[in-house]
């Protein structure tokens, strides 16, 4: 059976657990190594536990525990070329990461099989992930410009869909953000609206899916308007689960 928890979600730091029977990984490691320990072990883990950490882009809310946990508790670190580049640019790294292994599109971990995909996103070499386990599968994409067919295709194919509703037009446009920021925010390789969300969910969602809303902004955002706008596409069918600073509920697969 494959399980995930979101342990954290937003600018302040994005990590996500999944695990079966045999294998523990982890999606990014955004908060620091304490606090993702902290929140691995409330989840019922000892944090050496973990098989793998997996990096979708470099941006600081996705890596920031990732030198401490790799140099203190030996976890390996995932991430491609693109992504290691931008890695060691990071002001998040000091004296670099060590276990560092190159991620591949498609890996096993025990019984856990991960795909990645490219995502567009204004960071070196952005990926989203499919997690799968047997017949059990997700698809998490927190960081994407806008939609993509492909995407579509992944969705259609995953039970849990973890994915972002970062902003409201609106309120990011008459919110406190500096207009170059709000202008890399709406560009096509910045974040997803919230009215964009709901429309690369609506061809591809039935009731048994369970959709999680992630990367909800803090400033151009509130959860209620994630979720209503959300729902106005893709209907009362499926369950929608919001996420934030603090960790969600286990969701079984
Ligand atoms: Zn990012
Ligand atoms: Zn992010």
């Amino acid at each position: 059976m494959l399980h995930m928890r979101n342990l954290a979600s937003g600018s302040s730091g994005n990590s996500t657990i999944f695990w079966t029977d045999s294998s523990v990984i982890l999606v990014d490691a955004g908060l620091t190594a304490l606090q993702i320990r902290r929140r691995v072990e409330d989840t019922g883990f000892d944090i050496e536990e973990i098989d793998a950490i997996l990096i979708s882009h470099e941006h600081t809310d996705h890596i920031r525990g990732i030198e401490i946990l790799s140099r203190r508790y030996g976890i390996k670190i995932y991430a491609n070329e693109g992504t290691w580049k931008g890695i060691e640019k990071s002001k998040s790294v000091k004296k670099g990461v060590e276990n560092r292994a190159l991620l591949k599109d498609d890996m096993l971990f025990g019984d856990i099989r991960v795909e990645s995909f490219p995502v567009p996103h204004d960071a070196t070499d952005p990926v989203g992930f499919r997690i799968s386990s047997g017949s059990e599968s997700a698809v998490i994409v927190t960081d994407i410009g806008h939609p993509t067919s492909y995407l579509s295709r992944i969705i259609r194919k995953s039970s849990v869909i973890v994915i972002e509703s970062n902003h409201d037009i609106e309120m990011l446009l008459n919110g406190p953000y500096p207009y170059y920021l709000k202008q890399r925010i709406l560009g096509p390789e910045g974040h997803l609206s919230n009215e964009d969300c709901g429309r690369a969910l609506e061809d591809s969602i039935d009731g048994d899916k369970t959709v999680v809303l992630a990367h909800i902004s803090e400033h151009n955002n509130t959860p209620e308007l994630a979720e209503k706008t959300v729902r106005s596409h893709i209907g009362d069918g499926a369950e929608l689960i919001l996420t934030g600073r603090d960790p969600g509920p286990v969701l079984e697969m």
